[in-house]
């Protein structure tokens, strides 16, 4: 890197382990994997043995029992590297929902195999083709009968499918009309890919911009084991928002990554393009947007920080990791346009690498959450605004 950055100083130990991980792994190979539309398979099992994948797993279950700040760490790092977290990333927001609201059981069954890279949980079913952002009005049901849930419905967008054995899936247990508030009456179920996958669960890959393998489920009479309901039935929507705040943070750090990486490629490429006999950096046309948008990296940053250690403290963090998500998207979207633009006509080459990452780093206006309710979000919860749906 060319330049510091206000992260430098957290779990440097673990971000100088990290780097060097991803370092292994140079530009050429996320570059091939992306043009084969692949999955990198080689720097997921490395990241995997070398125990990163397992970071937030309490020590008595086999993993490291890092914090949310040394995971979101592991995620930046991965992105500055010049990879994409999309990749593997799930397995850190899933883990939170079984930790906190599986049984003993459950965590004794899964999380030892989970820290070994026997089993991945890298999928989680919320989103569905017609109801979108509207959760609460999921269609997909689960129906008790006798020692199992019997699951029909769809879900769309749903990730990493085909690499995870196990996913976590949120269903109506007892019908919307049935229920005194909206988010209740929802449950969540562990559900093993594997078994399910044509025996009542299809599964269809959908081609999309990015690399980013992600599919549309169609559940038909899938049958789910009674002991796969994860926590107390009907309580599914409130176990999934639990896990959103760590979710925000790590999309956050994933930005952060994108971004210094854009900061970094576009201020070397700078220095040294000469245009009309100098260096197209010696612009301040050029300089500015790239000193304006590391500067709002910086920002973002400090508010990411601060979600982690709100987060890590126990303390409530809902606004904070929403803030630094959208702060952190908006910037990794600006250097991105500042990076794509300065390296002219080289920018749309896939050699330079800056369109896959372009590309890579537009998801997170969208997806896991749309900029627009990050905002609905604050206005109502923090500055006390009305309720708008
Ligand atoms: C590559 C990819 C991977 C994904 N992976 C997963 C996954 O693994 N699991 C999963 O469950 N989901 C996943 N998703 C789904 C993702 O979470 C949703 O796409 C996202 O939450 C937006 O929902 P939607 O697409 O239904 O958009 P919609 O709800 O249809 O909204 C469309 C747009 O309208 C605007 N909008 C909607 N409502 C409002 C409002 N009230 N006020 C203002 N603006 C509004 C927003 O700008 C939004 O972007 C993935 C999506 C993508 C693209």
């Amino acid at each position: 890197m060319s330049f510091e950055s206000i992260g430098d100083r957290y779990a440097p130990d673990i971000r100088e382990a990290v780097r060097d991980l991803c370092a292994q792994f140079p530009a050429e190979y996320h570059r091939k994997v992306d043009e084969h539309r692949g999955y990198p398979d080689d720097f997921v099992d490395a990241l995997t043995k070398a125990g990163w994948m397992a970071a937030l797993i309490p020590e008595v279950y086999g993993g490291s029992g890092l914090g949310l700040t040394e995971a979101t760490v592991i995620m930046e790092e991965i992105n500055r590297s010049g990879g994409n977290s999309g990749a593997m990333h799930g397995q850190m927001y899933n883990m939170n929902t079984l930790i906190r609201h599986g049984s003993e059981e459950q965590r004794l069954k899964y999380l030892p195999k989970i820290a070994t890279g026997e089993l991945r949980l890298q999928s989680m079913g919320v989103t569905e083709p017609t109801t979108g952002t509207d959760t609460t009005k999921i269609k997909t049901t689960a129906v008790r009968k006798g020692d199992h849930y019997v699951i029909n419905g769809q879900k769309v967008w749903i990730s990493r499918v085909l690499h995870s054995d196990l996913m976590i899936l949120l269903a109506r247990t007892t019908p919307l009309d049935q229920v005194k508030k909206k988010s209740e009456g929802m449950s969540i179920f562990l559900v093993d890919i594997k078994q399910a996958t044509g025996n009542g669960m299809t599964v269809q890959p959908i081609p999309n911009m990015v690399n980013h393998e992600t599919n549309e489920l169609f559940f038909d009479n899938l049958e789910i084991p009674v002991e796969n309901l994860i926590g107390e039935e009907g309580q599914g929507f409130k176990y999934i928002l639990t896990g959103l705040n760590a979710e925000r943070v790590l999309i956050a750090a994933e930005c952060i990554g994108d971004s210094y990486w854009f900061i970094d490629k576009v201020t070397n490429y700078t220095k040294e393009r000469i245009v009309f006999g100098r260096p197209i950096g010696q612009n301040q046309g050029v300089q500015f947007p790239i000193a304006e948008t590391y500067i709002e990296t910086e920002a973002a940053n400090l508010m990411r920080f601060e979600a982690c250690r709100l987060y890590d403290d126990g303390l409530p963090c809902g606004a904070q990791a929403n803030m630094a998500k959208l702060l952190a998207a908006k910037a990794s979207w600006e250097a991105a346009n500042a990076c794509i633009q300065f390296h002219g006509g080289f920018g749309f080459a896939a050699e330079y690498d800056v369109e896959r990452k372009f590309r890579e780093t537009r998801l997170y206006q969208v997806a896991p959450i749309s900029t627009n309710l990050i905002l609905s979000y604050v206005a109502e919860h923090v500055l006390g605004l009305p309720r708008s749906f």
